[in-house]
């Protein structure tokens, strides 16, 4: 295992950030942390780089017991969100100064620089400062600064977070792709729901200092475990054990995908009460028998282009597409 954690607890004052956490994360996986804001993702981030704590538990980095290890006597580096660049410095100089700290001769230094500048496709900008660049091109520094020095494993906290959508989407393919091609491990803290699906081999879905549930994006897309998870990734209709049995005739709290909701010639009758366009998808907001249910159309469905706001429309539900959850979750 690359990452063990084992009953890890920090507690700030009176408040647990991190309650119990058990984690173990395999070699040259990209595995992700996704919650919501103050779920203790970074915390948990921060005591796996060393910069924190644990109040109780251990940490153990490829066998090793490194609870208690300071940051620099882990073989870990971490991609902060603000890329932390020194602005006086030029690029490649930026890059070099975790080689320089550890007292690497200059030649092999600027060696292994350009190399890492040249993974990032940023070679031809070795002599810019950090403030004659975009924000894509500081981020891809601050990545080639923090693989230069090969670590087995790399954190990296909410790194695309500065970015726009565009190029957020373009880095997380080459983050992806640069991951591949060194095969170290990379833990992604984030709490975009659609980019940890993009990137991740494994994720876990944060949730007050608990994890609620690990998997595949395809695991957690599909068979949510409870309705925090079905909410968190992706849209969900839930129904509660009440509206279950009424429209399912089925116990339990249950939850289907607006896209396995149907609309057309069979079914029960709904009214629309509002319609979304998506540009791929078409979104309607529909009520049925009280019930407000989400149904999601590709927009090259000629007859669902014709749904208007206010008309009724038969809605068919398989109920072999019900996704059982766990009820006492919120
Ligand atoms: P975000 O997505 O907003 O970064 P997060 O899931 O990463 O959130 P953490 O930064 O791990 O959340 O914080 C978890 C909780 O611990 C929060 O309620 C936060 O206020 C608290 N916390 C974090 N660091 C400290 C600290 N040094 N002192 C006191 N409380 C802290």
């Amino acid at each position: 295992m690359a990452i063990s954690i084992r009953g890890v607890t920090k507690k700030f004052g009176n408040f647990t950030a991190v309650d119990g956490l058990n984690l173990e994360i395999g070699s040259g996986e990209f595995f992700s942390m996704l919650g919501p804001s103050g779920s203790g993702k970074t915390t948990v981030l921060r005591m796996i780089a060393g910069f924190e704590l644990p109040t109780a538990g251990n940490i153990s980095l490829n066998g090793e017991d490194v609870t208690t290890k300071a940051p620099f006597d882990r073989d870990v580096n971490t991609v902060f969100q603000d890329y932390a660049l020194f602005p006086h410095l030029n690029v490649i100089d930026n890059v070099e100064y975790g080689l320089r700290v550890r007292g690497i001769h200059k030649d092999e230094r600027r060696k292994r620089a350009m190399e890492a500048l040249e993974k990032v496709h940023l070679a031809d900008f070795a002599q810019r400062k950090p403030s004659q660049l975009s924000g894509g091109q500081r981020q891809r520094v601050a990545l080639a600064r923090a693989i230069v020095v090969e670590p087995k494993i790399l954190l990296l906290d909410e790194p695309l977070g500065a970015l726009d959508l565009k190029l957020r989407e373009k880095m997380q393919i080459e983050l992806k792709q640069l991951q591949r091609d060194l095969g170290i491990t990379f833990i992604f803290v984030t709490h975009d729901q659609d980019e940890a699906l993009t990137l991740s081999d494994r994720i876990a879905i944060f949730n007050n200092g608990k994890i609620e549930q690990i998997g595949t994006p395809v695991e957690l897309y599909e068979k949510p475990a409870s309705e925090f998870v079905a909410r968190f990734v992706g849209t969900a209709n839930v129904f509660d054990d009440a509206a279950s049995k009424q429209i399912f005739g089925k116990a339990g709290t249950n939850m289907i995908r607006p896209e396995q909701v149907e609309l057309g010639a069979k079914g029960k009758a709904a009214t629309i009460l509002e319609t979304i366009y998506l540009g791929s998808t078409i979104r309607f907001i529909l009520d049925l028998d009280g019930h407000q249910i989400i149904a999601e159309v590709s927009a090259s469905d000629d007859s669902a282009r014709t749904y208007r706001r206010g008309a009724t429309v038969k809605v068919n539900m398989s109920p072999t597409d019900l996704v059982a959850l766990n009820s006492k979750e919120k």
